[in-house]
C-alpha cells in the first residue's frame, strides 16, 4: 500500500514538473510600445504590462510570469533609469502575477484588491492545509504561515473599493467594480493620458473568460463594460489584459455581443429548455469564427451564462 502511495505521489510530481518543463520562456521577447507620453505597455508572455515612467520612479500594472522578470527590468531600463516603486495586480492569475516574488524582493510595493490577496493566499500550495490543521490549537492568522519569500510575492497594499496614485504628474485611479473575470478585478485609469488598463475584464483576444473558482461573473462583466463606457470618451485607449489597445467601439461592440448571447440563452431557458439544448441552438454561431479563438468555446460561454441566468 505504502508503495503504491509512493509510485502516485512519483507520478503527479513526474506531471507536474512536465506541465512547467513545457514552458519554455527563453525565446520570449519583451516588446515595448508608447501609449501616451510617460505611459507604454509591455507584450511578452502573458497578461499586457502597463508601465508609467517619470522622475517619481515606475508604476507597474501586472509582471508575467517568474522567468521573465530580468528581461521585463532589461525593457523597462531601456526606457527610464528609475527603479520600479509600485506592481499593481489587475488580478490574482499567474500570468498577471508571476513576477511578484522577484519584483517585491526588488523592492517594489505590490498592490491590488484585497480579494486579490486572499485569492494569492489560497493558492499557496499545501499553505490552507496547514493553516486548518494549526487551527485545531487556535494559532491565529494565516499571515503568521507564511515565509518572508512568499509574503515578497504577495501585495502588501491592498484596497477594497478604490484607490489613487499621484506620481509622475499623473493621476491613478484604479477601483473594483464587483466579480467580473474574477472576484479580484481592478480597473486602472491614467486619467490625464486617458488610457485604463482593464486586466483581463476586457480582452481582445477571445470569448470573456470566467474563472468560476474564483467567484468571477458573467453579467459582472456586462456591467463593468457598462461601467468602462461611463467613465471614458472617444478618445479613450483601453489597453486589455490580452491583446490590442482598443477603442469605446470596441467595447461597445463586444458588448452588444454578449448582450445578444444573454439574451437567446434567456430565451432558451424561458422556453422550457435545459442546457444540451440550448447549446445545440447554437447561440453564438456567427461570433464564433472571431472570438472561439481562444480557450473559451462558444458552448462553454453558453454554459456559464446558463448558469448564472438559471440561479439568479
Ligand atoms: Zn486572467
Amino acid at each position: 500500500m505504502r508503495g503504491i502511495k509512493v509510485l502516485i505521489f512519483c507520478c503527479f510530481a513526474a506531471l507536474s514538473t512536465a506541465g512547467l518543463a513545457q514552458r519554455d520562456f527563453s525565446q520570449v521577447e519583451i516588446t515595448t510600445h508608447r501609449l501616451a507620453d510617460n505611459l507604454y505597455y509591455l507584450k511578452g508572455a502573458g497578461g499586457n504590462i502597463g508601465m508609467l515612467v517619470g522622475e517619481d520612479g515606475v508604476f507597474l500594472i501586472d509582471d508575467q510570469f517568474a522567468p521573465l522578470t530580468e528581461k521585463i527590468l532589461a525593457a523597462i531600463s531601456a526606457v527610464t533609469d528609475q527603479p520600479v516603486r509600485f506592481v499593481f495586480n489587475t488580478h490574482h492569475h499567474g500570468d498577471h502575477t508571476g513576477g511578484n516574488q522577484n519584483l517585491g524582493k526588488a523592492g517594489a510595493v505590490i498592490v491590488a484588491h484585497e480579494n486579490v490577496r486572499v485569492l494569492l493566499i489560497k493558492g499557496i500550495e499545501g499553505l490552507l492545509e496547514e493553516w486548518a490543521h494549526q487551527r485545531r490549537s487556535p494559532r491565529g492568522d494565516i499571515d503568521q504561515l507564511l515565509t518572508a519569500d512568499q509574503r515578497a510575492g504577495l501585495p502588501v497594499l491592498t484596497y477594497k473599493d478604490s484607490v489613487h496614485f499621484h506620481l509622475n504628474g499623473e493621476n491613478i485611479h484604479a477601483f473594483y467594480n464587483g466579480p467580473g473575470h474574477t472576484s479580484g478585478d481592478s480597473f486602472v485609469h491614467f486619467q490625464n493620458a486617458n488610457v485604463i488598463h482593464t486586466g483581463d475584464v476586457f480582452r481582445t483576444t477571445g470569448y470573456p473568460f470566467v474563472d468560476g473558482k474564483a467567484s468571477g461573473s458573467f453579467l459582472g462583466i456586462l456591467a463593468s463594460y457598462e461601467m468602462l463606457l461611463e467613465i471614458s470618451n472617444p478618445d479613450t485607449v483601453f489597453l486589455p489584459g490580452h491583446g490590442v489597445p482598443s477603442g469605446q467601439d470596441d467595447i461597445r461592440e463586444q458588448l452588444e455581443m454578449l448582450y445578444t448571447i444573454r439574451d437567446r440563452v434567456k430565451t432558451g431557458i424561458n422556453d422550457g429548455l435545459n442546457l444540451e439544448r440550448i447549446q445545440s441552438t447554437n447561440p453564438t454561431a456567427e461570433y464564433d469564427d472571431r472570438w472561439a479563438g481562444g480557450k473559451v468555446k462558444g458552448p462553454d460561454l453558453v454554459k456559464v451564462v446558463y448558469n448564472e441566468l438559471i440561479y439568479k
